[in-house]
């Protein structure tokens, strides 16, 4: 592409039909990348979660928002259940581990993820992080080990 050129658009189904696109991060969690941005920093996703997943307790240093496509799920921090159709936004600082209920198989989200997620333990220490670098890296081997090729990625990198 010459550099001088717009960057193209992104239109593609967002539950893709071949389950390989779906990048495991966790035991019964996946991601589905829709847009991995390294210009503004941060990444578009769908968050699949099975029963029993749970994506571990992290910090947003920015802003986050989500729309439930599928299922329900809540975090362990608070009080509330984001349903099929909610909208979700997380302020910058908020703290929270997600879960679906006992009653859910599966969930779909949608999250829009700006700058980068910290994972923490109990006491608030770092164990780690995500930023759409280690989310390209991820997602580059996941579909290599799978056939599809590292550089299947490159579709949502922009
Ligand atoms: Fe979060």
């Amino acid at each position: 592409m010459n550099a001088l050129a717009i960057q193209p658009e992104i239109a593609v189904a967002a539950i893709p039909d071949d389950e390989r696109v779906w990048v495991p991060q966790a035991p019964d969690v996946w991601f589905r990348p829709l847009l991995l941005n390294t210009v503004s920093g941060g990444w578009c996703n769908l968050l699949r979660v099975r029963k029993s997943g749970v994506l571990s307790r992290h910090r947003h240093p920015m802003a986050v928002v989500g729309y439930v496509i599928r299922g329900k799920w809540f975090y362990r921090e608070h009080n509330w259940v984001a349903n099929e159709g909610s909208f979700v936004y997380e302020p910058p600082g908020e703290i929270h581990t997600l879960e679906v209920p006992a009653d859910c198989p599966e969930m779909i989200t949608f999250f829009n993820i700006q700058g980068a997620m910290i994972y923490l333990d109990g006491d608030g220490n770092q164990t780690g992080y995500e930023d759409v670098w280690t989310k390209i890296e991820m997602c580059a081997k996941h579909y290599e080990t799978v056939g599809l090729g590292a550089d299947y990625v490159k579709q949502f990198i922009r």
